[in-house]
């Protein structure tokens, strides 16, 4: 049926998020890492997504790649927009949100649209335009420390508004809890006097799916993934959605292993429990790898033998202690890089070996491993423990892929995955 919704999105994670969210509402969805470098190929799918890394960087940057991805994504055929970002609203007075909306914004020909960084399900509510994580307003909660993006203003109208040409109204929730008609009402109502961005009140999915209701006719939706929620639902009430399985992915046979550079708590309880299972496992210390270029190769060469019908597991994966003591003593970027180039180049001499299914765990180790293997794009499958999906690469050769960033996923997750996939 062709290429329906448009995203585009400020970083990784978050695109990988939306992604998901839209494949559990129906549609098939492809995610594209990077600005894409020519015409997009919407791979018989309603929905793309394009992860950008823009949250941080200087305005100009992420307006330029933004309208990149926004006019390859409408010639390829999407006919409605939507602009992600993190649901903590992370984001300066100088932007990137306010310019990068108001930018889509102009090149659409449209002169209003929504922001709704609301995600329930994740503690992040907004009311009367204050947002709050959990119990917390934004202002006093964790990110009020945020090393790049502190946030210590809670109320959204006033944040946009400080980063926007534009002038920021809101819908209040007592609008928002009259459903779809009387939000739409409000959007009217506000485009008329003048207002250019709306931010929207939600305090539960059933406002969500409300608030997505009413934005059907929207050319520019910008908000977090929560807000997508109602969006494959517009589409299949107008007859565009093919329907039948959105999660269905290529088989992909092969050898399998789990590449894991997160040190995150759930992690170390997910390499614990491979272990304690029996899975054949590789450590990777930062201090050999440190001493020349001899620990990869070892590492390469144990799991090339092992490479077979039972997954492997190369790993740095260390409880804090250990971490601390090789931060020490080579330094915390240091340490962090040696170990993902050496997974990127355990991850290239592996796929070189034949090993067509990965699981990594780790964001910064995802993306050096993606990056490594020359990744573009991803076709997103079912989803394992909420938040990662299967996926599988549109590159040659083709990959099935599982990116699980730190705190993902149950003690379990490396079996259960794998069991998914077969
Ligand atoms: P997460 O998603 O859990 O935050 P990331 O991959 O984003 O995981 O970040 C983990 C960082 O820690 C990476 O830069 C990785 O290279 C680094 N790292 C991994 N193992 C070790 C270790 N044993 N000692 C020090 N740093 C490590």
């Amino acid at each position: 049926m062709g290429l329906l919704l448009g995203c585009v999105a400020d970083d990784f994670t978050g695109a990988t998020d939306l992604a998901n969210t839209l494949v559990k509402g129906g549609m098939r969805t492809v995610q594209l890492l990077g600005p894409p470098s020519g015409p997009l190929d919407p791979h018989d799918c309603e929905a793309v997504v394009v992860a950008l890394k823009s949250r941080t960087i200087p305005v100009a940057d992420a307006v330029s790649q933004s309208l990149a991805a926004a006019e390859a994504l409408r010639a390829a055929g999407a006919r409605q927009l939507f602009f992600k970002y993190c649901s903590t609203f992370d984001s300066t007075d100088e932007g990137n949100i306010g310019p990068v909306a108001e930018a889509l914004l102009e090149a659409l020909g449209s002169d209003f649209t929504i922001a709704c960084p609301a995600f329930p399900t994740a503690g992040r509510t907004i009311y009367k335009g204050y947002l709050f994580v959990g119990d917390e307003l934004l202002s006093e909660s964790g990110m009020k420390d945020h090393p790049l993006t502190p946030m210590r203003d809670a109320n959204l109208v006033r944040v946009l508004a400080r980063q926007s040409t534009r002038s920021v109204g809101l819908v209040p929730y007592a609008e928002v809890a009259q459903g779809p008609a009387a939000i739409r009402a409000a959007f009217d109502r506000l485009r008329h006097e003048g207002f250019g961005h709306a931010i929207v009140d939600a305090l539960q999915d059933s406002h969500l799916l409300a608030i997505g209701e009413a934005a059907a006719d929207i050319p520019l939706i910008t908000g977090g993934s929560g807000v997508a929620l109602g969006l494959p639902e517009n589409f299949r009430k107008a007859g565009l959605l093919a329907g039948g399985a959105s999660d269905s992915l290529p088989q992909v046979p092969g050898p399998a292993a789990v590449l894991s550079g997160s040190c995150s708590r759930a992690t170390n309880g997910q390499v614990a429990a491979f272990l304690s299972q029996g899975g054949e496992a590789f450590a990777l210390d930062p201090l050999a790898l440190a001493e020349g270029e001899s620990a990869v190769a070892g590492a390469l060469d144990w799991a090339r033998r092992r490479l077979g019908a039972r997954p492997i597991l190369v790993y740095s994966t260390a409880e804090p202690n250990a971490v601390a003591a090789a931060q020490e003593k080579l330094g915390r970027e240091a340490a962090g890089s040696l170990v993902e180039s050496a997974l990127a180049r355990i991850a290239e001499g592996l796929v070189e070996a034949g090993l067509r299914r990965l699981i990594v765990a780790g964001g910064e180790t995802s993306g050096a491993v993606v990056s490594a293997l020359g990744v573009t794009a991803l076709r997103i499958g079912p989803e394992i423990d909420p938040g990662v999906p299967w996926t599988v690469s549109l590159d040659e050769p083709r990959l099935a892929l599982a990116l699980k960033s730190g705190n993902f996923g149950g003690p379990d997750f490396f079996t259960k995955a794998f069991e998914r996939l077969s």
